[in-house]
């Protein structure tokens, strides 16, 4: 196993608490056995998300004070369009607060009722914004997607020969095609650049925009350089230059590959587009000089994005995540493979075969994590998704019932991930004592935030 050395050393540090057994208990029954109602600061390795939660470095520190809040023409707007630029090659950079802010602005402009948007997979928020202007959200995955224990280097891909079928028939209903890198619902999956070659040549023959979901545009390029075979002599910048230059645009959640806590930008070459997204941008976020950031957000996103291509820092990067799916491997804990850029999906349904959906196995691991190591994670399983069949008035269950551990980028140390390994195997060698769970709060949407639940 390649060990995953930290490429940086520490400056400032930020204290953990380290609570009891008798804490967790407490602090589980008051949040309704319900991860998202534990108080952050009582959780000790927090593996929620790994959005906006990255570490920022000195130079990010540095460049923070170097924030020009002038309302127009702030010279760290000048830097961040410098910067996009250069890593994409597009003309036009806007500015927004974070990635949903760019789908909506791209989408409301583009999209209408009886739209079809084709992607890998739409990331939620992506989805939430194409259905909200009325159009319909076509998620063409390929079929190595959706088998978890199948070992393929790109089970990020697009079905290309659906996407063509699409084209052909629906041509005048496609306002775009996206591809989403790395694919972030298909478990944090790169995209090959041959597969990116393939969807942009359809659009190209069908004259339809193609646009890259880029929040992790950065691993998915140095999974390419590892995996695809005529990158290995290239550098991460080159293969994303290659990448970009096979579409119209991208949109960017910031929060992840820009290594920042918050922002995000829209890159395109459609000057008539780029005008019409200003004029929207200026009516929700701001003048398109800042984009509802401040100026020091923007220069913390214009050395993030810089320093997430750093092939050192990549390579770390991906062996630490690698690192914790080969440690639950070898100890026989069922995860989805290969490992995600991001983040390290466990197979609930198997680690604990006696709890069935309808007493929700994955939320009941990340109680057990929880409760036993102070350890947060995330169910993506029926409490996320199952739903009431309007017709037949049977409950619908997905197929997979996953809990999430997602690495935030620079924050944890290997030792810590090594914890959480260790901690892990300890509770899968006892884990017919998991116990299921009831529902006894519910809302009427997206209920997973807030239900409230009691153990059976
Ligand atoms: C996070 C994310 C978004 C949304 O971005 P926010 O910054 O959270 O608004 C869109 N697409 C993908 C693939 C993402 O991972």
């Amino acid at each position: 196993m390649k060990f995953p050395a930290e490429p940086f050393k520490i400056k400032v540090v930020e204290r953990i608490q380290t609570t009891t057994r008798q804490i967790r208990e407490r602090l589980l029954k008051e949040a309704g056995f319900n991860i998202f109602g534990i108080p952050a600061e009582f959780i000790y390795v927090d593996l929620l998300t790994d959005s906006g939660t990255s570490a920022l470095s000195d130079n990010q520190w540095a460049g923070l004070m170097l924030g020009d809040e002038s309302y127009a023409g702030s010279r760290n707007f000048y830097h961040l369009e410098k910067t996009v630029q250069d890593l994409t090659g597009y003309k036009y950079v806007i500015p927004t607060h974070q990635g949903r802010v760019a789908e909506n602005l791209l989408f409301s402009i583009l999209c209408s009722p009886g739209k079809i948007v084709p992607n890998n997979t739409h990331f939620d928020t992506t989805r939430a914004n194409v259905k909200a202007n009325g159009a319909r959200a076509l998620d063409l995955p390929v079929a190595e997607a959706l088998d978890p224990a199948l070992e393929h280097p790109f089970k990020g891909n697009m079905d290309v020969v659906a996407l063509g079928e699409v084209l052909r028939k629906e041509r005048a209903n496609i306002p775009l095609v996206a591809c989403t890198v790395t694919n972030n619902s298909a478990g944090g999956q790169p995209v090959s650049m041959e597969n990116i070659r393939a969807i942009s040549k359809l659009c190209r023959r069908y004259e339809v925009p193609f646009f890259l979901d880029s929040a992790r545009y950065a691993e998915n390029c140095y999974f390419i350089r590892e995996r695809e075979s005529g990158y290995r002599n290239k550098s991460v910048k080159e293969i994303a230059r290659e990448m970009f230059s096979y579409t119209d645009g991208t949109w960017m959640s910031c929060k992840k590959d820009g290594l920042a806590n918050i922002g995000g930008f829209i890159g395109l070459n459609d000057e008539e587009l780029a005008n019409r997204l200003k004029q929207k941008l200026i009516l929700i976020e701001g003048f398109p000089h800042y984009g509802g950031l401040a100026g020091r957000d923007l220069e913390a996103v214009a050395r993030g994005l810089v320093e997430a291509v750093d092939e050192d820092y990549l390579r770390y990067r991906t062996a630490q995540v690698r690192y914790l799916a080969d440690s639950l491997d070898r100890g026989g804990v069922p995860i989805v493979k290969p490992a995600g850029g991001h983040a390290v999906f466990i197979d609930a349904s198997h680690f604990a075969p006696h709890i069935p959906q309808s007493r929700f196995p994955a939320q009941a691991l990340t109680v057990a994590f929880y409760r036993e190591a102070g350890i947060r994670s995330v169910e993506i399983g029926s409490l996320m998704f199952a739903e009431k069949d309007p017709e037949t008035g049977k409950m619908r269950y997905p197929g997979l019932e996953l809990v999430r551990l997602a690495i935030p980028r620079r924050v944890y140390t290997t030792m810590h991930i090594h914890y959480v390994a260790e901690s892990i195997l300890k509770i899968f060698r006892k884990r017919e004592k998991i116990r299921g769970l009831r529902i006894v709060y519910e809302a009427p949407i997206l209920r997973h935030f807030t239900a409230r639940m009691e153990e059976i």
